[in-house]
């Protein structure tokens, strides 16, 4: 089962919300090489460059429920309720979620300003 596909990037990873972005190598829950991970959502993961050790690896992000798009673990841009949620989901939906990520967001709220106030730097 032992596939080159697996070592090489399948593309990039970026995240709707802030300007992360890295290249991935593997979507899913079950990260290869990896013998008791499994993963509760299906995440977009790079193998991790620093080290030389086969179960080392980074979860990039995964994919909003809601809306679909790609969000990154970041506090920031991302729940995780059962699934995925990106935040600008969780405050449409913010009456169905509990009192502690409704905290976890509201905190994230006052100390980010304007998730969509991405950086350009094209002219
Ligand atoms: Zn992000
Ligand atoms: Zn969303």
């Amino acid at each position: 089962m032992a596939s080159e596909t697996e070592h090489l990037p399948l593309g990039v990873f970026e995240c709707h919300l802030c300007a992360l972005s890295a290249p991935y190598s593997y979507v899913g829950q079950k990260p290869p090489n990896t013998w008791s991970v499994f993963l509760l959502e299906e995440s977009y993961v790079l193998k991790d460059p620093f080290t030389a050790n086969k179960d080392k690896f980074l979860v990039l992000g995964s994919r909003c429920n809601v809306c679909s798009r790609l969000v990154c673990m970041g506090p920031e841009c991302s729940v995780f309720y059962a699934k995925r949620f990106c935040l600008p989901c969780v405050w449409e939906n913010i009456v169905a979620f509990p009192q502690e990520i409704r905290q976890d967001v509201e905190k994230q709220k006052t100390t980010a300003k304007m998730p969509c106030s991405k950086p350009s730097f094209r002219t």
